[in-house]
C-alpha cells in the first residue's frame, strides 16, 4: 500500500506517519527531514537547501527529483511507501504520477490532516528541537520533563531555524498557495481521506486505520 499524508505545518503529520509506518511496515519518506539531513552536510547542495529552508521557501523541483531517485525503487514500492511532505505542489504531483506509472503502482489513499490556520500557528510557535539528538518537543502538547532541556540527552532545546515568526508566515503562505490545491485533485480522484487533525493522537490514528481497512 502506498500512502501520502498531507496537512498544514503542525497538523501532526509526522506523529501519525510514524504510527502508521510502524503498524503497516511501510517505508517512510519524510521529505523535510531528508532535506534537513542533506543541509547539515555543508556541501554546496546542503548549503543551497539550508538557505531555502531557513527562509521557509520550497527547495527547487530539481533537487526534489534528485532526492526521490534513491527512494522510488522496486524494493521500496514492494514494501509500500508513506510520503510525508511530498508532493507539495502541482509539478511534484505530476512528477510522482510519472514515477508511479513507470513502476506500475498507485497511491491508495491520501490522508489529509485538517487543522485551522490559527491552530497551526499556535502549534508551530511552541515547537522545539534538540540540536544534538534531533528529538522533537512541543511546549503545549509534548513538553520536555526538564524545563528547556532534552529528555534524552540533556542538551538545551532550540527553535528550528525555519520556525521564526517570519519563516512560519512564509511556510503557511506557501502551503495555502501551493499545497492546498492538491487536496481537491486527490478528492476528485476519490482517494482522499480527510481527518479532523484537532482530535487526540490516538483517535486520529484509529480513524485512519479504520478507513484504510487495517
Ligand atoms: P517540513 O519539515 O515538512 O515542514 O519541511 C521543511 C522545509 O523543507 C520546507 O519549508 C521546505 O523548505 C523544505 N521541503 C520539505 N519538503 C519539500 C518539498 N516536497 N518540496 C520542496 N521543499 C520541501
Amino acid at each position: 500500500m502506498n500512502l501520502i499524508i498531507l496537512g498544514p505545518q503542525g497538523s501532526g503529520k509526522g506523529t501519525q506517519a510514524k504510527l502508521l509506518v510502524e503498524k503497516l511496515g511501510l517505508v517512510y519518506l519524510e521529505m523535510g527531514e531528508v532535506l534537513r539531513e542533506l543541509a547539515r552536510k555543508k556541501t554546496p547542495l546542503g548549503e543551497k537547501i539550508a538557505s531555502f529552508q531557513s527562509q521557509g521557501k520550497l527547495v527547487t523541483d530539481e533537487i526534489i527529483a534528485e532526492v526521490l531517485k534513491s527512494f522510488l525503487t522496486e524494493e521500496n514500492f514492494k514494501k509500500g511507501i508513506l510520503f510525508d511532505g511530498f508532493p507539495r505542489n502541482l509539478s511534484q504531483t505530476n512528477l510522482l504520477e510519472d514515477e508511479l506509472k513507470n513502476h506500475q503502482v498507485k497511491i491508495d489513499k491520501v490522508i489529509f490532516l485538517n487543522i485551522s490556520f490559527q491552530e497551526s500557528l499556535r502549534r508551530l510557535k511552541a515547537r522545539r528541537i534538540c540540536p544534538t539528538c534531533g528529538a522533537n518537543y512541543n511546549l503545549v502538547t509534548m513538553p520536555p520533563k526538564n524545563g528547556k532541556l532534552c529528555d534524552q540527552c540533556g542538551s538545551q532545546l532550540i527553535t528550528r531555524s525555519d520556525e521564526t515568526d517570519e519563516a512560519i508566515k512564509e511556510r503557511l503562505g506557501v502551503y495555502q498557495k501551493e499545497t492546498l490545491p492538491l487536496i481537491e485533485i486527490y478528492r476528485q480522484k476519490g482517494i482522499l481521506l480527510e481527518v479532523n487533525g484537532e482530535q487526540s493522537v490516538g483517535t486520529i490514528h484509529l480513524e485512519i486505520l479504520k478507513n484504510l481497512g487495517s
